[in-house]
């Protein structure tokens, strides 16, 4: 008779390669986490050069405070981060990310590599994965004070995976799209986007109100500025900003809906529901509406690490965000001219 098969520790690189399953589906997704590191970096500037839809390449530079060399093999390893050190960070958390997983995975179904140089550093190194178990063989490189990440042939070892992979042009727009989401949550930050060699996005540095609705602009079309309210409202300390599209500008599909909770985009329930309430009496039923609207609240009152992607939130009071929002929404909405109302269906 046979006994149970024996157990064992899994290799860094498997362990890795499961993890990655989570988080990393696709060259947009690869694109979000390293985003992610390059603004909890304090990066002004981020440039994205990409090929064939992100597949072949895709490489971030940032200008943000780098990493030491000695904690480049570190950068790269599981578990490991400069964001949280114990619990307590946990749960007042404001970076973009904190679960030390995005490089350890990246680097174990791509060839990853990392070239960083810190302000004081008189020169930039670099640490490689190339898909294999992490060598901590840190080399001289050229680069200036930030970070470059450079990720080739994503999935290259993992064909499983890489059958899952669309069209050059369906991946690049949801690449772009990942961009759009984080260009609307940081308009201090300047995006410069390109796809085989040609510029597809130049935002540059939002200061004041005229940047900030130019960049809206250029994110979700014109057309959308010029038929939104912008509304800001502060009450019991909930902050809530932006633009809600007229119900002239409404959708037929929900593609135009940014909402941010403390600058990290989310798509939650019972956001959705308060948005939809509020509109209900002056949409068409199956039409969606369009906002882009940044939530401000204490973080100690929201839980971000409810999902590895991190797009699901949970608030303390659920009912007091889904009351402020609905009431602040529905009362901007009830202001609205009549010649920019639609009727509601009888
Ligand atoms: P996390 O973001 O959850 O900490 P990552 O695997 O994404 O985990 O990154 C690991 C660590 O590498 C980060 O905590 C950070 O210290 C460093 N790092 C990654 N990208 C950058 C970057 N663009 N600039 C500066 N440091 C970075
Ligand atoms: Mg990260």
């Amino acid at each position: 008779m046979n006994g149970p098969a024996r157990i064992q520790l899994l290799s860094p690189r498997l362990a890795n390669q499961i993890a990655a399953g989570e988080v990393v589906e696709r060259p947009a997704s690869v694109a979000k986490e390293l985003l992610e590191n390059s603004l909890d970096a304090g990066a002004r500037r981020i440039d994205i050069e990409v090929e064939q839809g992100g597949v072949k390449l895709l490489r971030i530079r940032d200008d943000g405070c780098g990493i030491a060399a000695d904690d480049l093999p570190l950068a790269l390893a599981r578990h490991a981060t400069s964001k949280i050190r114990d619990l307590e960070d946990l749960e007042r958390v404001t970076s973009l990310g904190f679960r030390g997983e995005a490089l350890a995975s990246i680097g174990s179904v791509a060839r990853l590599t990392l070239t960083s140089r810190t302000a004081g550093a008189g020169q930039a190194w670099q640490v490689e994965t190339e898909g294999r178990d992490m060598e901590a063989r840190v080399q001289p490189a050229a680069h200036p004070a930030g970070t470059s990440v450079e990720v080739r042939d994503l999935f290259f070892n993992t064909p499983a995976r890489r059958k899952f992979l669309r069209a050059e042009k369906t991946e690049f727009e949801h690449l772009q799209e990942v961009i759009r989401r984080l260009a609307l949550a940081r308009f201090d930050v300047a995006f410069h986007l390109r796809h085989n060699g040609r510029s597809a996005l130049a935002l540059h540095e939002a200061g004041d109100e005229t940047a900030r609705a130019r960049r809206v602009a250029a994110v979700c079309g014109p057309a959308f500025l010029e038929q939104a309210l912008p509304i800001e409202v502060e009450r019991g300390g909930l902050r809530l900003w932006g633009w809600v599209g007229l119900p002239t500008f409404s959708r037929s599909q929900a593609d135009l809906q940014y909402f941010y909770v403390n600058g990290r985009m989310v798509r939650d329930k019972l956001v959705a529901h308060a948005v939809r309430q509020a509109y209900r009496d002056v949409l068409f039923n199956g039409r969606h509406p369009a906002f882009v609207l940044f939530l401000e609240v204490d973080p100690a009152v929201v839980d971000v690490n409810v999902h590895p992607t991190k797009h699901e939130v949970r608030f303390r009071d659920s009912r007091m965000i889904h009351d402020f929002l609905y009431g602040t929404l529905h009362h901007a909405l009830g202001e609205v001219r009549p010649e920019d109302r639609l009727a509601a269906p009888a």
